[in-house]
C-alpha cells in the first residue's frame, strides 16, 4: 500500500464517520517549514484532510472486520492507516472505546468462552482460573487515568510534558495467558493513543483471533477507526520476525520467555521484554504458617502454575518446615516422598536434557500428573510437594506446573540468599512470609524483584487481594515493571514562553 492508498483509506473513513461543523475542524499540520523532514503520516493526513470539509467525530457503526489479515504486511499496513486516524479521536473516543473493549469482556458468556477455548486449544491451565484472570484484565488494567500530564510553571511561562502515542506497536504473546494480554495489552495500549498488531503464539491460535475478532467487533459498533488491533490469521515465528523487522512498526513488545525478549531488545526499535521468572516463596520462623501453607498451594496451583509470577519453589527455615509442610497437606498439597516415583515425576515432567519443563505437562492439572505415576490423589489435591535439595532441576529450573519443591535452610539468611540465587536475578516475582520486618526488608533489597508479596499468594502482586492495578505483561529485563498505558507512550514536552503561568 503506498501513500496515496493510505491518503484514499483516510479519506474514505473519515467521510463516514464525520460530520460537517465549521468551528471544530482539525486543521492538518502544514508541511515541514523548518528544514527538518517532515513526517510522512502528517502529509498523508494532510492529503486526506484536503479532500475533506470540516469535521468532527460522531458515532456511526463501521462495517465490522475480524481484525486478522492473510499477511504481517496487510496488518501492519492496516494498523497504519488506524494509527492515522486515531489521531483524529478525541480523548472522550478514547475513553468510549476503551469502556467498550471492558465491556465485552466482562460478560460471563463472553468469560467462559474464551477461557474454555485458551484451556482446549493450548491445553494447560484450568477454565476457572482463566476466568479469573480474563475478568481481571478486563477491570483492573489502567485506562487513560493512567496518562497524567506534568506541568512546571514560572517566570518564564508554563511547560507541559504529556504521555503521547508511540505509534504502531507489534505485540508478541505467549501461549500461558493469550486472551488475558491481549485483553490487557489493547487496553493500556489504545489509552495511549497506539494501534496495535499482535503476533500471537501459534499453540493459541483461534482463541487469540477470537479475541481480536471480539475487538474489532465492539470497536466497529462504537464507530472507531477500522483495524485499531490486528493480528494475521496464520501466527507463526516467521510471521513474529516479519513484524520485529517491519520499519512501520515503532514499538515492540514482547511477553514470553528468554529467547523472544533477546530478539525484541537486539531489535534496534524500542522495546519492552517481560521474560521469564522463577519466583521463590522464601518461610521463616515468625510466619503466621497456617496462613502461608494457604496462600502458597493457592499461589501455585493458580491456573495450574502457568502464571509467571506464580510460587515456583518454597525455601523454608529447618525449625519449621515439619509444620509448613503439614499445612500445605491440609490446604491441597500432595506429598510425593517415594524417591523411585520422585524420580519418575522427574523423567516425566523434565525436557530430555532436565534443563526446563517437558511442554507436554506445562499448565497441567496436579491429580493428572500423578496419575501418570499410577498414583490416585485425593479430589482436592492442587499441589506435588517434594522434599529436596537446593540444587535440584524442579528448584532451578522455571517448570510452569503445579510441582513444588521444598528446600530446608538453617535461617532466614541463608534462605534469602538461596533465593536470590535461583531466581537468577530474573528481577521478576518473590514472596516472603514473614512478621520480621527487618528480614522482609532485607530480601526486598537483596533479591531486586519487579513484583515482592509479602504474606500473601503471589497473585496479589497482580491486584488480586492486593492493592494496585493489573497487567499481564511485567517487564523486569527493560524496568517498566508492571506495563500500563504510560509505558507504550513517548513522553513530549510542550513549551509556553512568558505566558499561561498565572501566579
Ligand atoms: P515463548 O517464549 O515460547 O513464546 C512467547 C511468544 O514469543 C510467542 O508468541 C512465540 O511464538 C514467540 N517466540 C518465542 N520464541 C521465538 C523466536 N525465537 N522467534 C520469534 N518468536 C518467538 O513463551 P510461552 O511458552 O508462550 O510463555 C511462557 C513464558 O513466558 C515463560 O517463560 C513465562 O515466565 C513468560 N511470561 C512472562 C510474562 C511476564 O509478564 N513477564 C508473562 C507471561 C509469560
Amino acid at each position: 500500500m503506498n501513500d496515496n492508498d493510505i491518503a484514499q483509506a483516510v479519506s474514505n473513513v473519515l467521510s463516514k464517520y464525520t460530520k460537517t461543523t465549521p468551528d471544530v475542524a482539525p486543521q492538518a499540520k502544514p508541511a515541514a517549514t523548518t528544514g527538518q523532514e517532515s513526517d510522512p503520516l502528517d502529509a498523508i493526513i494532510a492529503k486526506a484532510l484536503a479532500q475533506q470539509p470540516a469535521i468532527s467525530v460522531v458515532r456511526e457503526p463501521m462495517t465490522a472486520g475480524s481484525g486478522a489479515f492473510a499477511t504481517m504486511d496487510e496488518a501492519i499496513a492496516a494498523a497504519v492507516v488506524a494509527q492515522v486516524q486515531y489521531r483524529h479521536c478525541s480523548m472522550h473516543d478514547r475513553a468510549t472505546f476503551i469502556q467498550g473493549i471492558r465491556e465485552v469482556f466482562l460478560q460471563d458468556d463472553i468469560l467462559r468462552t474464551i477461557s474454555r477455548m485458551a484451556v482446549e486449544e493450548t491445553g494447560m491451565g484450568n477454565i476457572e482460573d482463566k476466568f479469573t484472570k480474563n475478568r481481571l484484565a478486563a477491570l483492573k488494567t489502567p485506562g487513560l487515568e493512567d496518562l497524567t500530564t506534568g506541568a512546571l510553571s514560572g517566570d518564564n511561562g508554563l511547560t507541559l510534558t504529556e504521555y503521547s502515542a508511540y505509534g504502531v506497536i507489534g505485540s508478541i504473546t505467549p501461549t500461558t495467558n493469550p486472551t488475558e494480554t491481549i485483553i490487557n495489552n489493547s487496553i493500556g495500549m489504545l489509552a495511549a493513543g497506539n494501534t496495535v498488531v499482535f503476533s500471537p503464539h501459534p499453540r493459541s491460535r483461534n482463541v487469540s483471533l477470537y479475541v481480536v475478532e471480539l475487538i474489532n467487533h465492539k470497536l466497529a459498533d462504537l464507530g472507531a477507526p477500522a483495524n485499531m488491533v490486528v493480528t494475521v490469521t496464520q501466527p507463526s515465528i516467521d510471521n513474529t520476525n516479519a513484524l520485529i523487522n517491519d520499519s512501520r512498526i515503532n514499538m515492540l513488545v514482547a511477553t514470553g520467555g528468554p529467547a523472544i525478549v533477546k530478539t525484541v531488545m537486539s531489535s534496534g526499535k524500542k522495546a519492552i521484554g517481560a521474560g521469564a521468572g522463577n519466583p521463590p516463596v522464601v518461610v521463616d520462623e515468625t510466619a503466621d504458617l497456617e496462613k502461608a501453607a494457604r496462600d502458597i498451594v493457592k499461589g501455585c496451583s493458580f491456573d495450574n502454575n502457568l502464571p509467571c509470577i506464580a510460587e515456583k519453589e518454597v525455601i523454608v527455615v529447618n525449625q519449621v518446615a515439619d509444620y509448613l509442610i503439614h499445612c500445605m497437606k491440609k490446604s491441597g498439597a500432595y506429598l510425593l516422598c517415594d524417591p523411585k516415583l520422585i524420580q519418575q515425576l522427574q523423567t516425566l515432567v523434565l525436557n530430555e536434557k532436565g534443563t526446563g519443563p517437558n511442554t507436554a505437562f506445562v499448565g497441567k492439572d496436579a491429580r493428572y500428573i500423578l496419575q501418570q505415576l499410577g498414583v490416585n490423589a485425593p479430589s482436592d489435591t492442587k499441589v506435588i510437594l517434594i522434599e529436596t535439595e537446593k540444587h535440584h532441576p524442579f528448584v532451578v529450573h522455571e517448570l510452569m506446573m503445579p510441582v513444588l519443591p521444598v528446600v530446608r535452610v538453617d535461617n532466614v539468611d541463608e534462605a534469602i540468599e538461596l533465593a536470590v540465587q535461583v531466581e537468577h536475578g530474573n528481577r521478576h516475582t518473590a514472596i516472603m512470609h514473614s512478621t520480621n520486618v527487618d528480614k522482609l526488608t532485607k530480601m526486598a533489597r537483596q533479591i531486586q524483584t519487579t513484583i515482592f508479596v509479602k504474606n500473601g499468594p503471589s497473585y496479589a502482586g497482580l491486584g488480586v487481594g492486593g492493592e494496585g492495578y493489573t497487567t499481564f505483561t511485567i517487564a523486569g529485563p527493560t524496568g517498566e515493571g508492571l506495563t500500563s498505558a504510560r509505558a507504550f507512550a513517548r513522553n513530549r514536552r510542550c513549551v509556553m514562553v512568558e505566558a499561561l503561568n498565572v501566579r
